[in-house]
Order: structure tokens, then sequence, then C-alpha cells
């Protein structure tokens, strides 16, 4: 990942946010309060416009900026959550970046272990403000396993497009699996055993900045 694959990436993160805010607000109102579609999109419409006049030099760099944007910006839970996320990860990201390596972009550039090392780091990132497990019906359970895709795929030698895709299927799959779960964390704990039947609002946003990563990286 070098520094025009992340910007392109949160582009096109704030792009889905855009094109899926209804649907994220939509879920948010079945076991919420109807603001993760908005909450998102006014987060990385920010970023979006914010980014273009940064001069960060390094992938962390653009990473570590949009998390502070998301938590300067964003109101609720998933604001702090998402920032932290891609703060963790941007500074993991820079701490890990392989000089000379650089692109045809410039900068310099990480391959897709110390990406899924970087990712690690944005999920510790997450447990560590919410204090959520997996099986809470959160945003962790389509990270968790879209991480043990990514790095699985890495460590078999997939490139970094590759491994973004099984993370991004794994993120799906995992945001799927929210549907039945009994919400222990977040808003959605309040409804208690009403909240069953409804997919996560935040597995879902999860899933599309795993999607919009997978996209980008194939582009
Ligand atoms: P709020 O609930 O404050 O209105 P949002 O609607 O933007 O914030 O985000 C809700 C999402 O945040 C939930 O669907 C869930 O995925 C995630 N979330 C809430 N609490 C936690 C937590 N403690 N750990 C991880 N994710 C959480
Ligand atoms: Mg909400
Ligand atoms: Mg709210």
């Amino acid at each position: 990942m070098d520094t025009a694959l992340a910007r392109a990436w949160v582009q096109a993160i704030a792009a889905a946010m855009d094109t899926h805010q209804d649907r994220l607000t939509q879920l948010d109102s079945a076991i919420g309060d109807a603001d993760h579609g908005a909450n998102m999109h006014r987060g990385f419409a920010a970023v979006a416009a914010a980014l273009p006049q940064d001069d960060a030099a390094t992938p962390g760099a653009v990473l570590a900026r949009t998390g502070s944007l998301l938590i300067s910006v964003v109101g609720g839970a998933s604001g702090p959550l998402y920032g932290s996320a891609f703060r963790s990860l941007g500074t993991a990201l820079d701490a890990a970046e392989v000089p000379g390596a650089a692109g045809p972009t410039g900068g310099t550039a990480a391959g897709p272990e110390q990406v899924a090392g970087a990712l690690a780091a944005g999920l510790a990132g997450v447990r560590r403000l919410g204090a959520a497990a997996e099986g809470d019906k959160t945003m962790i359970d389509a990270f968790a396993p879209a991480l043990m895709a990514f790095r699985t795929s890495a460590e078999a030698g997939a490139d970094l497009a590759q491994a973004a895709a099984a993370a991004a299927d794994a993120a799906e799959q995992g945001m799927r699996a929210t549907t039945p779960m009994q919400a222990r964390k977040g808003r959605a704990s309040y409804l208690g055993a009403r909240s069953v039947g409804h997919q996560d609002p935040g597995a879902t946003s999860t899933a599309l900045i795993f999607r919009a990563l997978a996209d980008t990286a194939a582009a």
C-alpha cells in the first residue's frame, strides 16, 4: 500500500457511504437511533474534502489523519471507534513501512503482511475502546473475520488485492452472521432479545470499508 492507494481507499469509502447511507440508517433505525448512515456519511465526506489539501506523505499518515478527522467530526459510538481504528492502523503502517519499496507514485509502500499487521492494530484499537468481543453484534463481528482472512491470504503469498478481496468476503459473511445475534454492546443492547433478527449497522459499514479496499487495490 502506497500513499496514492491509501488516499484512493478513503475516497472509495466516502463514495460507498454516500451510496449506502440510507441502508445504514435503515439498519440503525431497527436497533438503534437511525443515525449510522448520517454519521458515516458526515465523517467520510469530511475526510474526502480535507485529504486533497492535506500533505500526508505516507499511507500511514493518510490513514491516521482519517482517524483523527472521524473522531472530530462524528459523534456517537462509531466516530471514536472508527477514529481509533484508522489512527491505530495508520500509526502501525507508518512504523512498518518499507523504505525503498516506493511505487510509481512515490512515497513508501507497505506489503500485504505489513498491512495485515496494521489492520490488527486497527482492530485492537476498536477492542481497546469499545471492549466488545466477537458475538456481541458489533463492527467487531465483521472486522475480526476480515482480518483473519486477510492475514491468512497474505501469509499464503497473496498480493494486496487478493488479500483484500478475501477480507471483504469474510467481512460480508461476518456482517450477515450478526442478524441472529443478540446485541451485548452499544445502543442495540438496550433492546435485549428484540435486537435479534436485525443486521448490525456497524458490521455493515465495516464490510463496506473492506469492500472499498478490495475494489481500490484491484483497480
Ligand atoms: P450510536 O450507536 O452512538 O448512534 P452509530 O449508530 O453511528 O452510533 O454506530 C452504531 C454501531 O457502532 C453499532 O451498530 C455497532 O456496530 C458499533 N458499536 C457500538 N458499540 C460498540 C462497541 N462497544 N464496540 C464496537 N462496536 C460498537
Ligand atoms: Mg446510531
Ligand atoms: Mg447516535
